[in-house]
């Protein structure tokens, strides 16, 4: 009898995290490997947070907190849903966590019965599945083509909703294709969610403000009727470069809230008190820096995009937020380049052109790879160059 969990066998470690791992591997022998895969701002944590954690240590805040996030961090995360989502959340309508990952995670351990299916659109985060089964519960998968823009459509969420459908996850911008829902598509999702009085949204808004070209960002609560069967979650990571932080949180129907806490009081208590100080200052604090940084991704994004398109053989659609493109690569698996899947040109991308990226059947889509652009022009153009004569070597 194994010592392993049978729900644990059912479950792999992230693609995303492996690719950056075998990216430092090859460089810790001596590679010149450039590292596409990792899902993190290059950007470092703004001053001005950073003063604030060391304030926090300083005077003592070094302690427990209330489990579910400390009363100040509280009152900033509801500010900041007034602010800038005009959402209307109580105090027992929101809960912090140890960055966004552990919130969904804790949201499904919260909800999910054996059998309750939670709607994914792919592509999708790499994490969405693992953690549905973990719970319990079964991924469905729709896939959501290219010529959607990746998007999930109301014709394919109708198909999708069965009696045991507990969830829909909504992600916009997206992991790992940068596609933004506009107002209007989420309104047309939002009509077949009414219809259907059950289902329950999970908005996953964490690259809210990494976006471009004036796109306009919504979230389901605010431009719906479904704010009472909605669970909005968002975090520091991204948006202020706070990844190793870990502060991520939720508002949402105060049952569900209630039953987060639950889980978190059993596991791992609350978020680092440092690292809630320094949301706070995040979240209260100057944001002018947010425009900033999204220009520089977007000058990225720019090249990364018009690069990949003079490519033969790949094909890249220009994406309106986050620090992803999730390019084609159908045109070089064929049997003259001898490569069959997405796995097998990032791989063979690896080995001979020392660039990581990650395949896009770890998203749930074959025939495609992600890049993350969230690196330095220098890095980006190198990596272009090689990515451009790998493929031309392939003919
Ligand atoms: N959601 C999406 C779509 C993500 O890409 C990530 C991180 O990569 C997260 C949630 C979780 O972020 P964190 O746990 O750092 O808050």
């Amino acid at each position: 009898m194994s010592i392993i969990s049978n729900s644990l066998k059912k479950i792999k470690p992230s693609p995303t995290i492996a690719v950056t791992q075998k990216a430092r591997e090859l460089r810790a022998v001596g590679k010149d490997v450039i590292g596409l895969g990792a899902g993190e701002p290059d950007f470092d944590t703004p001053d001005n947070i950073k003063n604030a954690a060391i304030k926090a240590i300083r005077k003592g805040d070094t302690k427990y907190t209330a489990v579910d996030g400390t009363p100040s961090l509280k009152k900033a995360v509801i500010k900041k849903f007034k602010r800038e989502n005009k959402l209307n959340y109580s105090t027992d309508q929101v809960t912090v966590g140890t960055g966004g990952k552990q919130v969904l995670y804790n949201a499904f351990m919260a909800t999910l019965n054996k059998g309750d299916e939670v709607i994914i659109p792919a592509p999708f985060w790499v994490s969405y599945p693992d953690m549905v089964l973990l719970a319990g519960g079964k991924p469905k998968i729709v896939k959501c083509k290219e010529q959607e823009g990746f998007k999930l459509t109301a014709k394919k969420l109708k198909k999708a909703i069965s009696k045991k459908t507990k969830w829909l996850i909504l992600n916009s911008p997206s992991n790992p294709t940068g596609a933004g829902y506009t107002k209007k598509e989420i309104q047309d999702l939002a009509k077949v969610l009414i219809r259907n009085k059950k289902v329950y949204i999970l908005s996953d808004d964490i690259y809210e403000h990494i976006r471009y070209d004036n796109f306009n960002f919504f979230t389901i609560a605010q431009v719906s009727k479904l704010k009472d069967r909605t669970l909005t979650m968002n975090g520091v990571s991204k948006s202020y470069a706070m990844t190793g932080w870990r502060i991520g949180y939720a508002a949402g129907p105060k049952d569900i809230i209630k039953a987060i806490g639950k889980i978190q009081s059993q596991s791992t208590s609350n978020p680092s008190s440092i690292s809630q100080a320094a949301a706070v200052e995040a979240l209260n604090g100057n944001q002018s820096f947010i425009k900033k940084r999204s220009n520089a991704f977007k000058q990225r994004r720019d090249f990364v995009v018009k690069s990949l398109n003079n490519i033969k053989g790949i094909s890249c659609l220009k994406p309106n937020g986050a620090f992803y493109v999730f390019p084609s690569c159908k045109g070089l698996l064929n049997k003259k380049t001898k490569l069959k899947t997405d796995t097998d040109f990032v791989q063979k991308l690896l080995e001979k052109s020392n660039v990581a990226v990650v395949q896009g059947s770890a998203f749930g889509l074959d025939g495609y790879f992600r890049i993350s652009y969230a690196t330095s022009m220098k890095n980006l153009k190198k990596a272009m160059d090689r990515i451009k004569s790998f493929c031309e070597s392939l003919e």
